[in-house]
């Protein structure tokens, strides 16, 4: 199988196929097209599971969190505020986020030709 052409982080996160950087990852918002719409590669392999949310996870709890904190704590405003101002933020960080990640772990998979380990395979 030959390697992708183009790097799988720029293409990934701009939802770009990495043979061509031409077609879309993405069928919807976070679901993936069945094939590439430029050259045909097949995205059904997807296995990324619940990868790119952990990530996504980690950098709101990092960035998101402590800056709410910081805000309540230095407003001292009332917790209700806290939560009306910061949890549209947090929702919108993860959604930003989330379908980058996605098409990075898809292409960092096509790229690295990973797959589920299994007994079975001639190597
Ligand atoms: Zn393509």
């Amino acid at each position: 199988m030959a390697r992708p052409l183009y790097s799988p982080v720029s293409t990934g996160l701009r939802g770009r196929c990495v043979k061509c950087a031409e077609g879309s990852l993405f069928a919807g918002f976070l679901a993936f097209a069945k094939r590439c719409q430029a050259c045909g590669e097949n995205f059904e392999i997807e296995d990324a599971g619940d990868g790119p949310a952990v990530f996504v996870i980690f950098l709101a709890g990092i960035i998101i969190c402590p800056l709410a904190l910081i805000f309540h704590i230095k407003t001292n405003a009332h917790i209700i505020v806290t939560m009306l101002v910061w949890g549209p933020i947090l929702i919108a960080f993860c959604l930003a986020l989330l379908r980058p990640l996605r098409g990075l772990m898809l292409n960092l998979q096509i790229a690295n030709d990973a797959a589920e380990a299994r007994l079975d395979e001639d190597v």
